[in-house]
């Protein structure tokens, strides 16, 4: 594994509080780290070549923002009708604790559709087939919720790099998976 961009994040693996991150700003004033943008350039390239049209809905985030979020998705689920605890524990099957979220690395996009010439189905399936070639993977698989403690989130990519990616996408394993496999 490319160990540089190769650090597993989450719910029991946080983010340190000095990790350095060196951000490339995107045309819609998300931003990345700089390491994946031309991955991520040229998969979106590609993609648009082929009539899909993704953007990136949400790359990097700040702890700050993370615990807005979470705050935001709380609130969303006792609109609904949940208990003040049950809503704490519902919100965390979506969002990851400030400082437990990938996004606060940079390596993880959140990416949908354009809204307007391809449908969230269309990016979802052409990612799932062709992001592993890019070095990307989809972090948390339907079948994997046991291991990645996050629900099925189609649009969530992390960067991982192109080998392990394959191995990844081959395996059918997710990052957990992987990881514990290789020491
Ligand atoms: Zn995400």
């Amino acid at each position: 594994m490319e160990s540089d961009t190769g650090k597993l994040v989450n719910w029991e693996n946080g983010v340190p509080g000095n990790y350095p991150v060196e951000l490339t700003e995107l045309s819609n004033g998300q931003s990345v780290d700089s390491r994946i943008y031309p991955s991520l350039q040229q998969m979106f390239n590609d993609m648009q070549e082929q009539g899909i049209y993704p953007t990136v809905a949400s790359g990097y985030r700040t702890a700050k923002r993370q615990r807005e979020l979470m705050s935001e998705k709380e609130d969303s689920f006792l609109l609904q009708g949940y208990s003040r605890s049950d809503a704490k524990k519902e919100a965390r099957k979506w969002v990851a604790e400030a400082g437990y979220s990938e996004h606060q690395t940079g390596l993880a996009v959140d990416i949908n559709a354009d809204g307007v010439n391809s449908t969230g189905e269309q990016v979802y399936a052409w990612l799932a087939d062709n992001a592993w070639e890019y070095g990307f993977i989809l972090r948390y698989p339907a079948d994997k919720t046991a291991q990645t403690h996050i629900n099925y989130e189609p649009w969530h990519y992390r960067y991982i790099g192109k080998d392990a990616a394959a191995e990844i996408y081959e395996q059918g394993v997710c990052l957990e998976e992987y990881i514990s496999a290789s020491y």
